[in-house]
């Protein structure tokens, strides 16, 4: 029988992450000794540990079958594999940073200057699209401090918060591009390693479905009904039971994460009571 190969990034911001996805689809990985490969007792996939930056190329020549990591890395690498999925974990941008008290007005800026970054390639095609003449200085790590040892006049790095700038004496001038985890395959799979990928997939959608949504139950009175059915559109629509007491009735549906807090305040105005929002764990469509 067929197994999927799939890499996952070893140790680093991802490893946590990407472990607990294949965890919340119901796929048991033991790497207590966290050794270089994991078979899952229950789903027909292996797990391949390694560094972020070799997984591209892995799963291009097909030592792994597909992998989760940051899409950024999936850019610079810039190899044969198919992005499938993004998996909404390690959202962070790719910006352009200078010393704080420059004079910035536009990427005009960095002509003529150097830059220092991990990224090259991603950073190259930014000067390219702007007709900029700019030198990239590649270092492996500490891209921050480049500036301050007369390396670099600016440099281009991961951001999330901009902590990291700050205590360096820097400033985000421009975000290049944004990226997130994603889930990429070799683009060639065989009609079995296909099959298994698919059914990953789909685990994957139910739990990401379930994480942008809530189920809500609340209580109102049945001439608000027809009201409420409009902003509560649930996954058909939304179930209404009537209560004993008469007049009332309970109705039952799912909304977004994003607008809950909207979607209860039009509630309450319309006469909602006892409202119940619990998580969902797991939705099919
Ligand atoms: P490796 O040893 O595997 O090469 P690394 O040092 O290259 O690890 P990490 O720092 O663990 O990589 O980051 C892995 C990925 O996580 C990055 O490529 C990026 O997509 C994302 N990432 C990095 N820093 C942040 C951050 N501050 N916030 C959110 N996501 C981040
Ligand atoms: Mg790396």
């Amino acid at each position: 029988m067929s197994i999927l190969k799939i890499a996952v990034q070893k140790s680093g911001r991802l490893s946590e992450k990407s472990l607990q996805l294949l965890a919340d689809c119901g796929i048991k990985i033991s790497n207590g000794e966290r050794r270089l490969k994991a078979v899952s007792p229950n789903f027909p996939i292996e797990v391949l540990f390694l560094r972020d930056d070799d997984i591209p190329q892995y799963v291009e020549e097909g030592v792994a079958d597909a992998g989760m990591l940051g899409e950024n890395e999936v850019w610079e690498k810039d190899k044969n594999v198919t992005v499938i999925k993004k998996l909404g974990f390690a959202s962070c941008r790719l910006s352009l940073a200078v010393p704080k008290d420059a004079n910035y007005a536009g990427p005009q800026y960095f002509s003529g200057k150097k830059v220092a970054t991990s990224y090259p390639v991603i950073l190259q095609k930014f000067f390219d699209q702007n007709n900029l003449d700019t030198a990239i200085e590649t270092i492996s790590g500490s891209v921050e401090i480049a500036p301050a040892i007369g390396l670099a006049d600016g440099i281009f790095d991961i951001v999330s918060t901009g902590s990291t700038l700050q205590i360096n004496g820097l400033k985000e001038v421009e975000v290049v591009t944004k990226s997130e985890a994603v889930l990429i395959s070799n683009p060639n799979l065989s009609a079995e390693k296909q099959q298994i990928l698919d059914k990953l997939l789909f685990r994957i959608q139910s739990v990401k479905n379930a994480a942008e949504n809530k189920y809500i139950l609340l209580n109102a009175p049945d001439k608000a009904i027809p009201e409420i059915i409009k902003i509560l559109p649930g996954m058909k629509s939304p179930t209404v039971l009537p209560l004993a007491e008469a007049g009332w009735s309970s109705i039952h549906s799912v909304i977004r994460e994003d607008a809950f807090w909207d979607i209860i305040d039009q509630l309450k105005a319309l006469g909602a009571e006892g409202i119940l929002v619990t998580n969902v764990e797991k939705m099919i469509l």
